[in-house]
């Protein structure tokens, strides 16, 4: 099972439009620290399963025919906007799995095109997908929002964002089945509080209540990359910075 990050960005991205300060300066001279909208793919037993589709080189990506279902934590637009041009292709009907928002984003539910959207997924109810168990698990946002527990006969990893903080039930499912990595949003530095996303501190400290876990950040803002660059050592040993195009390999 392989997990790749395509994108670790917040909302913002980064290099974020006209902001010249120290991250963004630094990510339009080293683009491998260009942070593109947070998303990812999972490889796992011969199948491709994105998780949320927001790339913008989505579909030279991956071509007709390569992905084998979407899997969306929620539908805001820095999260699926990709979708909007993928679903007029001509191509293969392509599964969406999604949480339970009877609104989705703009039109998609009204022309989903090649999109096949799957009945919600309920949260805790384990489904099948690629020969694996996949468990969503409710997060805390400002939309109805999933993260995913993929469980192969190699491990697990948990994709959480976007989120602030881990709601219990969610919590005790990672308690019971204890992920390798856990993906999870950390959209700012310690300084800034938000009632949508988590900060470092909020991280750290859930990290520090699964210890056995490798805590791999992930919808970082460039307000957060300013701060670890002039803090470098705040991070605890099992909490890593995820980055564009970084590989999760079980
Ligand atoms: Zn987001
Ligand atoms: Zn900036
Ligand atoms: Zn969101």
């Amino acid at each position: 099972m392989k997990l790749t990050l395509l994108g670790t960005g917040n909302v913002q991205a980064c290099p974020l439009y006209g902001c010249d300060c120290l991250a963004c300066q630094r990510a339009v001279k080293d683009p491998s620290k260009a942070r593109h909208l947070c998303s990812a793919v999972l490889e796992v037993n011969g199948k491709q399963i994105l998780i949320d589709a927001n790339h913008p080189q989505l579909q030279s990506l991956f071509p007709a025919g390569s992905i084998d279902a979407i899997v969306l934590t929620h539908y805001h637009m820095d999260h699926v906007q990709a979708l909007f041009e993928l679903r007029w292709g001509v191509a293969e009907p392509i599964a969406v799995y999604q949480p339970n928002d009877k609104q989705g984003c703009d039109d998609l539910f009204k022309h989903p095109g090649i999109l096949q959207f799957q009945p919600p997924l309920s949260e805790n109810q384990a489904f099948e997908l690629a020969n694996i168990n996949i468990i969503p698990l409710a997060l805390h946002h400002s939309k109805p929002t999933l993260g995913y527990l993929f469980c192969s006969e190699h491990g697990r990893i948990a994709y959480l964002t976007d989120t602030l903080g881990i709601p219990d039930q969610s919590w005790q499912q990672l308690l019971r089945h204890p992920p390798n990595y856990v993906v999870i949003d950390c959209s700012h530095s310690p300084l800034h509080r938000s009632s949508n996303h988590n900060n470092l501190s909020d991280v750290l400290e859930l990290a520090h209540a699964l210890p056995d876990s490798q805590w791999v950040l992930t919808h970082i803002s460039h307000e957060l990359d300013h701060y670890l660059m002039q803090h470098p050592d705040y991070l605890s040993a099992n909490v890593q910075v995820g980055a564009d195009g970084m590989q999760l390999i079980l």
